[in-house]
């Protein structure tokens, strides 16, 4: 059919497993307090932590292969990260970043074209200073804090577009990916059943598309979590054929 499959998955109980904890606590994260916490991401600065992170990803990888050679092993989401004294000095995208860089070392032993992504969201939408993308890392912004009846050139808050253009000054633009909520039922409904209607705006989303697509951003792509058998027999037909339209009107103009 001609169609790619990728995985994105906030993976890191997969990753490393929680059951390490109680030989291992210094693997896992140090909260504001001083105690290491069995719940939620790691400490990026445990060469053990991360060894275990990247025999995973090879093991995960080696299953949930994309055909795309694009990797998405997300940090647990939105959810604290590591402020022992060697990680407190850098913000959450930098430790994200960190880790990154070092998972795709690892999984480029299996693939050596693999790329990985940097997930740009809630905690780690600002772009990382400290620390730089290894190549090979792209960029995934996907801006949840966004308002969906405005375009993104009018958003107010961390989700705007110039986080994004601040992302795309430390990653490149052409292997860049959007991942935008337009189509996604879930946040619409604040993610409790029974969803609602999906709210479409046409005008918000073609505005956006033609913003993503002048900064050269060639991955636009969107949730669309909670579109099943309840949203058709409930609300009928969701605008995908119009999401799709969109999108081919502005490959075609390339
Ligand atoms: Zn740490």
């Amino acid at each position: 059919m001609g169609l790619e499959v990728e995985y994105e998955l906030h993976a890191m109980k997969e990753l490393l497993p929680r059951s390490l904890f109680e030989k291992h606590p210094e693997m896992f994260r140090m909260d504001k307090k001083g105690k290491r916490q069995r719940s939620d991401n790691l400490c990026v600065h445990s060469e053990k932590a991360l060894e275990v992170v990247c025999a995973n990803a090879i093991k995960i990888g080696n299953i949930l292969k994309p055909t795309t050679g694009r990797y998405f092993y997300w940090i647990d989401d939105a959810r604290d990260m590591c402020r022992c004294d060697k990680c407190h000095e850098y913000s959450d995208s930098e430790q994200a970043l960190i880790l990154e860089n070092r998972i795709l070392k690892a999984l480029r032993t299996i693939d050596k074209n693999t790329t990985l992504a940097h997930l740009a969201y809630a905690n780690t939408i600002m772009p990382p200073e400290k620390i730089k993308p290894d190549a090979g890392i792209f960029l995934e912004f996907a801006p949840i804090h966004r308002q969906l009846d405005k375009s993104l050139k009018d958003q107010k808050g961390s989700d705007s577009l110039q986080t994004l253009k601040e992302n795309l000054a430390v990653f490149p633009v052409e292997t860049a990916q959007v991942l935008e909520y337009w189509l996604d039922v879930s946040m619409a409904s604040k993610w409790k059943r029974p969803f609602v209607k999906l709210p479409w705006y046409p005008k918000v989303f073609t505005a956006d598309v033609a913003t993503y697509s002048s900064l050269g951003i060639k991955h636009i792509t969107s949730f669309g979590c909670g579109i099943d058998k309840y949203y058709y027999d409930t609300h009928g037909e969701p605008p995908i054929k119009e999401y799709g339209n969109s999108l081919l009107l502005i490959r075609n103009k390339e």
